[in-house]
């Protein structure tokens, strides 16, 4: 078989967003699962909504995912020469004919269809004009191109990968507007002809897509140029239900990389996505790939959930090394050392969560409203007992147990009620790791500086 190429083909009109994301992954993971190519292809052919901040901003969202790309970035404004080619070619084999019915036109035609119950399709006026009389009312006459696809008899077959053959009859089809009057293409031409350019085999995009495949195969067929092998996948849905979109919960990539999302969290949420067998282990975009299976991509639509993702994020976080976790802490307490961030790893869900244990960094910490009450109920007696205790003790590695032993019988408290002032104290949050763990942290000094501040704080 010859060499898988997928391409990513975003229309450069706005940022990255969850269903494009979805999108590129599923053909970057495609193509490298099978030791392809990937291409990333700008379809900048709308000259007025394409804009030069949105190519910057989506390669560096594909940068930031780790989505890296083939060869040099793709233009279709590039392709514009043999765009019109493609159209010549159609033109002379009667394959596209130029529409001359104003809007007007075409509005009550759509009505006079809706009134008998039919679907607003091309009514096929100017499908037949002969081509001397089509060619000289062009010279003076707006008009469009369309393609004669609607036919009585006849089908179109979308090759797909994960449905099967599917057939469209032409006489379900349209004569779709392939230029419009100002002379632009629409999506369907050169998108077809720059996969046929570049060499793509396999086009993994959304099934909204799906009746624009079958326009497309048509197109190419009387081109004769190769057809690939289509995935249309299930969109996602929002948590209304309805298609994700920003109304419906979506993010840019970027305000996801903002709120300091991890990259990787973005992606084990999206590859999962009717992957429920993938191993709890894959942690690494390598390890998806070896899991990734493009059968399993879902040909419904499919639900996105925020939660999942952040609960990855936690997931990765509880994971990381030691270095890139203090990158992550230090982004909130510049402070920090590395035996702070691996103390408090397994207690945070997003690194910003650090702030809660500030007071460990240091004993002034103002506290929250909740750890201030549970501080001002044990009172100055509590704390003077516990650094009495502390202060007495001989000092070794069971310091915390005997320490609390001591705190217990001199002040009577028991369970939370002597735990919770002492984590107060010491670490300025409600919960938090281990309090043998945060004792050793701060030390013998530490420890008695916190107890201190208590004790002037609360008298
Ligand atoms: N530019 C198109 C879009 O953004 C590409 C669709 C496709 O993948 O073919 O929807």
């Amino acid at each position: 078989m010859s060499e898988i190429v997928t391409r990513f083909a975003p229309s450069p009109t706005g940022l990255l967003h969850l269903g494009n994301v979805r999108t590129a992954l599923l053909n970057w993971l495609y193509a490298r699962k099978h030791g392809g190519r990937f291409l990333l292809r700008f379809e900048d052919t709308d000259r007025e909504r394409s804009e030069k901040q949105f190519i910057q901003a989506i390669c560096d969202d594909l940068g930031w995912l780790g989505l890296d790309w083939d060869g040099d970035i793709l233009f279709q404004s590039d392709q514009a020469a043999q765009h019109r080619q493609a159209l010549d070619r159609l033109a002379e084999q009667e394959m596209a004919y130029r529409c001359f019915c104003t809007e007007g036109q075409l509005a009550l035609d759509r009505k006079l269809a809706a009134s008998r119950g039919l679907p607003p399709r091309y009514s096929g006026r100017c499908r037949s004009l002969a081509s001397e009389e089509s060619a000289s009312r062009a010279e003076h006459e707006a008009h469009v191109w369309r393609l004669p696809v609607h036919r009585d008899d006849g089908e179109v077959i979308v090759p797909d990968v994960l449905r099967g053959d599917v057939h469209f009859a032409c006489h379900d089809l349209d004569d779709p507007v392939i230029v419009r009057s100002d002379g632009s293409f629409t999506f369907l031409l050169p998108n077809a002809v720059d996969d046929a350019i570049d060499s793509v085999t396999h086009v993994m995009r959304g099934d909204d897509h799906l009746s624009n495949s079958a326009y497309q195969v048509w197109l190419l067929q009387h081109l004769d140029m190769a057809v690939p092998a289509y995935l249309h996948h299930g969109l996602l849905l929002g948590r209304d239900g309805a298609k994700l979109s920003k109304r419906s919960g979506s993010h840019s990539a970027a305000e996801l990389r903002q709120e300091g999302l991890m990259p990787m969290a973005l992606m084990q949420a999206m590859v999962r996505l009717g992957h429920p067998n993938i191993s709890e282990d894959a942690l690494s975009l390598d390890a998806l790939m070896q899991h990734f299976d493009a059968r399993h991509v879902s040909t419904t639509a499919i639900r996105w959930s925020d939660d999942d993702m952040w609960r990855w994020h936690t997931r990765l976080l509880h994971n990381l090394p030691a270095e890139a976790l203090l990158a992550q802490v230090r982004e909130h307490l510049p402070e920090a050392d590395e035996s702070f961030a691996l103390l408090v790893q397994g207690n945070m869900e997003r690194a910003e969560d650090v702030l809660a244990y500030r007071r460990m960094l240091d004993a002034g910490t103002a506290l929250s409203e909740e750890a201030e009450s549970v501080a001002n109920d044990a009172g100055n007696t509590f704390y003077r007992t516990a650094l009495d205790a502390w202060n007495g003790m001989a000092r070794n590695e069971n310091d915390w147990k005997i320490w609390v032993q001591a705190i217990k019988e001199g002040t009577g408290r028991t369970g939370k009620g002597l735990f919770m002032p002492l984590r107060v104290a010491l670490t300025g949050a409600l919960h938090g790791p281990e309090m043998s763990g945060i004792v050793g942290f701060l030390g013998e000094g530490g420890v008695r500086k916190r107890l201190e501040d208590m004790i002037q704080r609360i008298s």
